[in-house]
């Protein structure tokens, strides 16, 4: 009888199939199999009474359940991860059919085989028994394929296509990180629900993430078209059930009020009964009945499609896991942050800790207009009081340079002082002349005096590299701190790097020591900028503009927004998108920002600051005393030394350069002359060996 045997498994595999599932409840199949791992916040045998919320949320996805979608609008830590695992685990032990989970790359889909299934497995008896370990000798299984009875696991990153099959369980990870390609996430999450359409009711389809921006989140709209469940629980006091709105938290006592009554309770009270332990198979609604925390529908929604929407956030997770107190206080910070100009933390903090997607029209609120709106009534080219120092940065374009001139003041308020494109082919000399007497032309301050760009940033991104780097070493020769710059792609790159010797040949010739390249970090320095655009107060880090910028400077001002992106290392990060054409106005802000950085930071930044705060703090008058002038001059003279990154002996940092001022006063020349006649000496001086003698474009 030996040769029916294979016929008979066929016909067992085919009846399990077949065979009604059994009344497996997700979060009693969790309770009695899993043990977390040591890594977790909660390590041991799982338990429903720590994270009552999660309850429903499996329960509603167990194989029998009359729903068929569910999605979970999450915060981070709240032990969301778990609850999906569980459900796979439910169905791949309880009831036959294939499964898939889609994650935002294939890498993602990986390290959670490594860091999560594969624990899960080991740690699971009845997985266990199913799975076999796909590093074992004679399983076909494979990191990304699992076989068991009654159907297969597969494991896909969603920038792949899913391919044709049949199946009855999707779980999708992290919808709001998928690429978002021509036809968007939601084409992915529709064509890969359409798989599922065999099993009618039986398959069962789980996505959960955290929010990012509002109308462009993917589980925010899978979430619009659910059921919209919301967690309640019972005031302390007079046992009224709301949701915990983080707005009614006190952020010094870390205290919540009652929306009913308004008594105030710490954490502790607020979920000592609500949160107690649950019987077996108790329903929300008995949950509610008895006085604890219970998850409601607050919308219709899609037959069949559940969902749990915005709840609290962190606020709901466990005694322990994530004090008031404590996210009162990162609250806080990113409110700091955002005062000074970084909004990136608050975002952050709206979306993973608030569970909430970021409002983008708050902060879109100060367009183009509003910002042109704050012009000034001064002239272009010259420097109101309170600017101290001048920096420009160049943006280099196929047929034109465009330009900004900026001015800088304490706590780096700072003016416009000009902005227009030069055209012309950058490949030819003629519009790096006309680039060179713009940035030599003298900016008149309002004190009368005259001042001198300090520093100059230049692009070298485009397609004329070798023409910005003889432009900038040119100017170098002569004792400008006119420099090339690169923008750096990671987001925690410096704002300003180390200098970089970048060779490069001139016409056919390799230039003697190159020229000196920096990269710099176009992502923090953008973010940093876009927080003072909003600042409504002049003030540090506040944004002047003369009437003379026209309308196509603001709008390019405004033109590039940030999104949720990976960046090169695979990270998610809020990062801007370089996508659009005209926004030279905004990229030359930033690099004259990164020239800034050069001129004025620094061990001697706050002695120049100073003096200069003396020399333009004061009105030029016929037979002024030089002695303003004087400081000035010394500390320009520690700062050229500085930029040479050269060492200067305490004791001869001052003596030896007062020495050369003194000498230069002698003959009263103009502050300004003064300053470019020390700077042009210290640079001749300092000057590196192997870079003289070479002349491109002026020589
Ligand atoms: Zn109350």
């Amino acid at each position: 009888m030996t040769t029916t045997q294979p016929i008979d498994s066929v016909r067992r595999a085919i009846s399990d199939a077949l065979r009604p599932d059994p009344k497996v409840l997700v979060d009693e199949w969790a309770e009695d199999n899993r043990v977390l791992p040591p890594d977790t916040p909660e390590p041991g045998p799982y338990r429903n009474a720590r994270t009552p919320y999660l309850i429903d949320i499996q329960r509603t996805m167990s194989p029998g359940s009359p729903w068929r979608e569910g999605w979970w609008m999450k915060p981070h830590q709240v032990g969301g991860s778990v609850s999906g695992e569980n459900m796979l685990g439910a169905w791949i032990c309880s009831a036959a059919g294939s499964a898939l989970v889609v994650f935002p790359t294939l890498d993602d889909a990986k390290q959670w085989e490594m860091t999560r299934f594969e624990q899960m497995r080991a740690n699971t008896r009845p997985l266990r028994r199913r799975i076999k370990p796909s590093d074992k000798k004679g399983s076909d299984n494979t990191k990304l394929r699992k076989k068991y009875p009654g159907g297969v696991l597969r494991l896909l990153g969603a920038n792949r296509p899913v391919k044709s099959s049949t199946i009855r369980y999707v779980k999708f990870e992290e919808p709001d990180d998928y690429p978002a390609n021509v036809k968007g996430q939601g084409s992915l999450i529709a064509t890969t629900i359409g798989r599922t359409s065999n099993f009618g009711r039986r398959a069962k389809i789980f996505g959960d993430g955290t929010p990012t921006v509002e109308g462009r989140s993917a589980i925010a709209a899978q979430v619009a078209r659910g059921d919209q469940r919301r967690w309640y629980v019972p005031c302390p006091s007079c046992g009224h059930a709301q949701v915990l709105q983080w707005e009614r938290l006190n952020l010094d006592t870390a205290m919540l009020s009652c929306e009913e009554c308004g008594e105030l309770h710490d954490e502790a009270a607020w979920k000592r009964e609500s949160y107690r332990a649950r019987p077996r198979g108790m329903t929300e609604e008995e949950a509610a009945a008895s006085g604890r925390a219970f998850w409601r529908a607050t919308a219709v929604g899609e037959p069949g499609v559940a969902s749990w929407a915005e709840s609290g956030g962190a606020l709901m997770a466990p005694l322990g896991w994530r004090p008031w107190a404590a996210l009162a206080a990162e609250f806080q910070a990113a409110h700091e942050k955002l005062r000074e100009g970084d909004d990136d933390p608050l975002i952050v903090f709206t979306n993973n800790m608030l569970g909430r997607t970021w409002r983008v029209a708050a902060v879109a609120t100060i367009g183009a207009d509003i910002l042109q709106q704050r012009a000034e009534q001064y002239e272009l080219m010259t420097a109101p009081r309170g600017v101290l120092a001048i920096t420009a940065g160049v943006d280099t374009q196929d047929n034109r340079l465009a330009v900004v001139i900026r001015g800088w003041g304490r706590g780096e308020e700072s003016w416009g002082i000009w902005h227009g494109e030069i055209y012309g082919d950058p490949s030819l000399p003629d519009v790096w002349k006309k680039l060179r007497e713009l940035l030599d032309t003298p900016v008149r301050h309002e004190s009368g005096q005259s001042m001198r760009i300090d520093a100059v940033a230049i692009d070298s991104g485009g397609h004329h590299r070798e023409d910005v780097y003889a432009f900038a070493r040119d100017a170098q020769m002569r004792g400008k701190h006119w420099f090339a710059i690169k923008g750096a792609s990671s987001y925690d790159a410096p704002k300003l790097g180390r200098p970089k010797t970048q060779e490069f040949t001139w016409r056919g010739q390799a230039v003697p020591g190159g020229a000196e390249l920096r990269q710099i970090g176009t992502q923090a320095i953008k973010t940093l900028i876009d927080g003072r655009l909003k600042l409504q107060q002049p003030g540090g880090g506040y944004y002047h503009f003369p009437l003379g910028f026209g309308a196509e400077y603001y709008r390019q001002m405004r033109s590039e927004r940030r999104i949720w992106k990976r960046d090169s290392r695979g990270v998610k990060r809020l990062l801007w998108d370089e996508t659009s054409k005209r926004n030279e106005a905004w990229d030359c802000e930033v690099y004259a920002y990164a020239a800034l950085l050069y001129a004025m930071s620094g061990r001697h930044a706050e002695t120049v600051w100073a003096a200069r705060e003396q020399v333009y703090g004061t009105q030029l008058q016929p037979g002024l005393d030089f002695s303003a002038a004087v400081v000035h001059a010394v500390a320009m003279a520690v700062h050229e030394a500085q930029r040479a990154e050269i060492e200067v002996p305490a004791a001869t940092s001052v003596a030896e350069p007062a020495q050369e001022a003194t000498d230069l006063v002698a003959d009263e020349p103009p502050a300004d002359v003064l300053v470019q006649q020390i700077a042009a000496r210290r640079a001749t001086k300092l000057k590196r060996p192997g870079r003289g003698g070479f002349a491109t474009y002026w020589g």
